[in-house]
């Protein structure tokens, strides 16, 4: 079922670009997208491609008690990122090269990586990876 919220999230990271919702009527950024915007409740939404670099500000590594249906995608990590642009959303974060997280910190710099589409079409997440400083 087509979902215009959802839909245009989702063809932006098919397409190697994180995208955040912007009113074209006062110009606020939305993250997650609305239906309306929450600054001056117009209906007139679009999209902008975000910076993609913005702050780890909270994360955790699930290695069991996956919610149902990704149990296969065990250990993998979450983490709340604060955009540049100022909105913040929940990603995936791409793992060290051993296949952890022991190198991220709250508050490190991260960037969104872009994912191949058969990825997001299985899991429509953004991804990010820690950027060193
Ligand atoms: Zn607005």
């Amino acid at each position: 079922m087509s979902n215009p919220i959802r839909d245009g999230f989702r063809a932006g990271l098919a397409q190697g670009e994180l995208l955040v919702q912007k009113c074209n009527d006062c110009g606020g950024l939305n993250m997650y997208p609305r239906h309306a915007c929450p600054h001056c409740q117009s209906l007139s939404l679009g999209w902008q491609k975000a910076s993609g670099r913005g702050i780890l500000h909270s994360y955790t590594v699930l290695r069991q008690g996956a919610p149902q249906g990704f149990e296969g995608d065990l250990p993998y990590a979450l983490g709340v990122v604060k955009l540049q642009e100022g909105v913040q959303l929940l990603g995936r974060l791409i793992p060290d090269p051993d296949g952890n997280w022991d190198s991220y910190k709250c508050d490190d710099t991260v960037e969104f990586t872009p994912v191949s589409a058969e990825s997001i079409e299985r899991r429509p997440c953004a991804s990010f990876k820690r950027i060193n400083p």
